[in-house]
């Protein structure tokens, strides 16, 4: 169960976040929509501590942390909770990508670099990469990054999954095969939180969509709804424009 109330960012004198308050239930599924600058992802960055939130509670799983308070364990413990799926997939370009999924499972996790080695291996194996496994980033294409990126935070075991629009620098050829290797995530019932332009995605994949304007969730509900009947006339507007 993950529980966020009050999550309130500033940048200078502009609110980003503005009391945000979100529960997700375990293995739900939550898409993201909403304009350019609304606070997407630094709702997302601000989960596990990327952006540091002014004021708010946190809890993901066992872990809760007020975040006008938040020590370095419990930001610690905020990352060990969530796992980060980035746009431009943020791999280690002089690291294979064998290296890049152990990284995070030895240097943020604490496993044995024996354990994290294997984790990695069969992770590659169900991302479907385990002959790039000795590959660095730049040999591979757009979509086998971002497979790695996905293969990374699955590799973590994490409460929650944060996706900030991972299709949307790739190539239209490879957005393909990193939705499906998404929906093969969604399909273990893994908690996630993905911020998407891919409404059709959306539409399939979420149990519940937010729609955010200017640091607000304005309206959730499940897609069809939220899609086909939208009350808020900014989300209206907003669809209008994506359609
Ligand atoms: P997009 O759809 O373009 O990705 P978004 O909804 O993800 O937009 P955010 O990136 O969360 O939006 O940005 C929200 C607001 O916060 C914007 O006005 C942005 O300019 C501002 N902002 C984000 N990061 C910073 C920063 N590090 N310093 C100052 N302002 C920032
Ligand atoms: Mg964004």
């Amino acid at each position: 169960m993950i529980s966020v109330r009050d999550l309130t960012k500033r940048f200078g004198d502009t609110t980003v976040l503005d009391a945000i308050d979100l529960d997700i239930a375990d293995g739900e599924r939550v898409v993201i929509i909403g304009p350019s600058g609304t606070g997407k992802s630094t709702l997302l960055r601000c989960l596990n501590f990327l952006d540091r939130p002014e004021a708010g509670r946190i809890e993901i799983g066992d872990v809760r942390v007020d975040a006008a308070r938040a020590s370095k364990r419990d930001i610690l413990a905020l990352r060990r909770a969530t796992a980060f799926v980035f746009q431009n997939y943020a791999l280690f370009a002089n690291k294979t990508a064998k290296e890049n999924i152990m990284e995070a499972l030895v240097t943020v996790q604490g496993h044995p670099r024996s354990d994290a080695e294997r984790r990695a291996l069969e992770v590659l194996g169900q991302t479907g990469l385990a002959d790039k496994a000795e590959s660095y980033p730049a040999a591979l294409s757009g979509g086998q990054q971002q497979r790695v990126g996905i293969g990374r935070a699955m590799a973590i075991g994490a409460d929650l999954m944060l996706f900030d629009e991972p299709t949307s620098a790739l190539d239209p050829e490879w957005v393909g095969e990193v939705l499906d290797l998404m929906r093969q995530v969604a399909e273990q019932r893994q908690t996630m939180l993905i911020v998407t332009h891919e409404m059709q995605f959306a539409r399939e994949i979420a149990d519940r969509v937010l729609f955010m304007e200017g640091g607000r969730i304005v309206e959730e509900g499940p897609p069809d709804a939220l899609l086909d009947a939208p009350q808020d006339e900014r989300l209206r507007r907003f669809l209008r424009r994506v359609a």
